[in-house]
């Protein structure tokens, strides 16, 4: 897609791509590339919607070499693509559903967290993610066990430079001021920590501390309020890539379509759009959409 006969900065932060019951990468990225789109962060999936064990760490990495296989795949089809791979807070919430002791979970948890460093020391991906606490109600001690992990995973990732990718619950600036208060204390680079999935509400402070946010494109309103707050963070359409579940989140052809629209209707103007997809991408994960 061109202005001018200029080529647009069209990124998406934050999807999922799934070869075995979904459309896979390679056509994800063919859609997403006919509509204009050049860059997408591809993130790890759950060890179940791959058809693999939950608990098993064979699985994770299988999953984690799925993961990175995609954006090979996603990059041969002319989108710049990069990996975050990662295990999910679900994940270590069905091993306490399944029996498993709080022990356990951490135990094989962090282990999940240091095969994810692995891949990021051998450049095989970029980040951890998404990694963090559930969205949904748990008990307190429950949360507590996420939190150690969370701040496990901060740890790990700032000693091999990693960016990570948090899934958390949307309790707007109580839950920005709990991240910024862990990145500040555990030493992360600034803007390498991106708040997945947030609210707009949380811009201001995310961003005004070195958060990244990203906000999702296929929420009703959420763009539109996102602006309002400036050119402060990124967007993501989330898709799973699962037919089962068309309506959940928006596919990234449609994401790319909607900045489109916002940019040709004149509610975002063009360097508004170079901010958040050319720059703030830059600032997360170094890597230049247009280059
Ligand atoms: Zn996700």
């Amino acid at each position: 897609m061109t202005v001018q006969g200029r080529e647009l900065p069209l990124c998406d932060n934050h999807a999922h791509t799934n070869p075995i019951i979904g459309m896979g990468p390679r056509e994800l990225a063919r859609r997403f590339r006919r509509e204009g789109g050049r860059f997408i962060v591809i993130v790890a999936l759950l060890t179940w919607s791959l058809g693999l064990t939950p608990g098993d760490l064979n699985s994770v990495r299988r999953m984690y070499d799925i993961t990175v296989e995609s954006t090979r795949i996603v990059n041969e089809e002319g989108v710049r693509s990069v990996a975050v791979v990662g295990l999910h807070p679900a994940e270590g919430y069905e091993l306490l559903r399944r029996g498993w002791s709080k022990e356990e979970v951490l135990n094989f948890m962090r282990k999940g967290i240091d095969l994810a460093a692995e891949y990021v020391r051998e450049g095989r991906a970029v980040g951890i993610g998404e990694i963090g606490r559930p969205h949904w109600d748990v008990p307190g001690d429950i949360i507590d066990l996420f939190n150690e992990l969370l701040e496990y995973a901060l740890g790990v990732a700032r000693d091999v430079n990693a960016v990570v990718h948090l899934h958390l619950e949307r309790n707007g600036i109580n839950t920005a001021s709990s991240i910024i208060g862990m990145v500040r204390r555990v030493g992360n680079r600034p803007y390498s920590v991106v708040m997945h999935h947030t609210e707009p509400i949380t811009i201001d402070m995310a961003s005004g501390n070195g958060v990244m946010p990203s906000i999702p494109m296929g929420r009703r309103g959420e763009f539109e309020e996102a602006v309002k707050y400036g050119p402060r963070f990124v967007v993501e359409s989330d898709f799973i890539d699962d037919p089962k579940r068309p309506g959940a989140v928006i596919p990234p052809w449609t994401l790319a379509k909607k900045l489109k629209t916002y940019l040709f209707n004149g509610f975002i103007n063009e360097e508004f759009l170079q901010t958040i997809c050319v720059d703030n991408i830059n600032r997360v994960y170094g890597v230049d959409v247009m280059g």
